[in-house]
């Protein structure tokens, strides 16, 4: 009941506002005009619900649940005394491209990944005792690579072997290959906190206007970069992943974050980040040191990378038995049975989308 009654009373009265630079908009009214009821089960915790979705927003955090991921929001959602708030950009950024991607994401078919192993040759990455990150990145990297050329992608590796490659040099690498996805592979370490620090985390590019949320992200001034360009893409494919790993891993998930990294920011491609894990939690670097653990992983990103393809794949036309282009049509003299075609391929490409 008093759920009921908080609902009612904040729906009613919330007011947008102007909050450190940034437009908010009362979530509920967002809500509203697009189908999900809004509860707050806790004093700080908003949920909003329909049939196809669950969000949660935290009052003064920038931390967000969306179906069943967290995601790192660019502000945090506010509160009034009418209700909660939420800033415009978040929507734009985050919100609006993972619950509908086919409105936002140009669909365009998957053919050559590049995968990025971190780190090598002089750069170690993170060390912990005798265990080098860049000495389990380019293993996990090969199993990857094995695994996606049995579905039939064409592979390509920044490096092979334990050499020095330059940061910007390595999304330059998918570039000139015309790479259609670009993934780095790394793993973690927490400074403090090693015994309960642990879980995946997935990066993509931050969008113009916002600081980055890894721990020495840049502030909101940066200029746009190339990675910009894609940054829908990007989101959605570090949410695909990122969802998958805390799955199939049974692991925490520590969130899809933003970063303006080098390896991310010249990628001409949809282009993540991925940190496995923490090296530096006893339980997880046990697991990151065991080839068949790093299976699992290679296997958790091949999922995720087949959901994204599935929401962005072009649609396939002219050989697909629903839409099969009768004679008629093709001579072009017939044109009701062309627009109705035509009606036809738009709502099956829609069907391939949202599947
Ligand atoms: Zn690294």
């Amino acid at each position: 009941m008093l759920i009921f009654l908080c609902v009612a009373f904040c729906a009613g009265t919330a007011r947008a506002a102007f909050i450190n630079g940034q437009d908010y908009v009362p979530l509920a009214d967002w809500a509203g005009a697009n189908g999900l009821k809004i509860s707050w089960p806790a004093r700080n915790q908003i949920v909003l619900t329909n049939k196809n979705s669950r969000l949660v927003f935290g009052v003064d955090s920038a931390q967000a649940e969306i179906n069943g991921v967290n995601v790192r929001l660019s502000f945090p959602a506010a509160k009034d005394k009418g209700g909660a708030l939420i800033a415009q950009f978040d929507l734009n950024t985050a919100v609006r491209p993972l619950l509908w991607p086919s409105r936002y994401v140009e669909p365009k078919k998957i053919t050559t990944i590049c995968l990025d192993p971190g780190h090598g040759g002089k750069d170690t990455g993170n060390r912990v005792g005798w265990h080098y990150e860049k000495n389990y990145t380019l293993p996990l990297a090969f199993e990857l690579r094995d695994q996606l050329k049995k579905l039939g992608f064409n592979v390509m590796l920044t490096r092979s072997t334990d050499t020095y490659v330059d940061l910007p040099a390595r999304p330059e690498i998918a570039n000139k290959a015309g790479a259609d996805l670009f993934i780095s592979l790394h793993f973690n370490a927490a400074q403090t906190d090693k015994d309960t620090v642990h879980g995946p985390e997935t990066y993509c590019i931050t969008p113009v206007g916002a600081a980055s949320s890894n721990s020495q992200g840049e502030g909101a001034d940066h200029a746009a970069t190339v990675a910009n360009r894609l940054e829908d893409k990007s989101l959605l494919l570090a949410y695909h992943i990122q969802k998958s790993l805390a799955q199939n891993l049974h692991a925490e998930d520590r969130d899809v974050r933003r970063a303006r990294f080098a390896v991310l920011r010249d990628a001409t491609m949809p282009a993540i980040l991925i940190e496995g894990g923490y090296m530096t939690n006893p339980t997880e670097g046990k697991k990151i040191y065991d080839a068949n653990y790093r299976k699992q992983m290679a296997a958790a990103i091949v999922k995720g990378i087949l959901n994204y393809q599935k929401l962005t794949a072009p649609a396939v036309v002219p050989n697909h038995p629903a839409v099969k282009i009768q004679p008629a049509i093709l001579s072009g003299t017939n044109k009701i049975s062309n627009a109705k075609n035509a009606k036809k391929i738009s709502r099956m490409r829609m069907r391939t989308i949202r599947n």
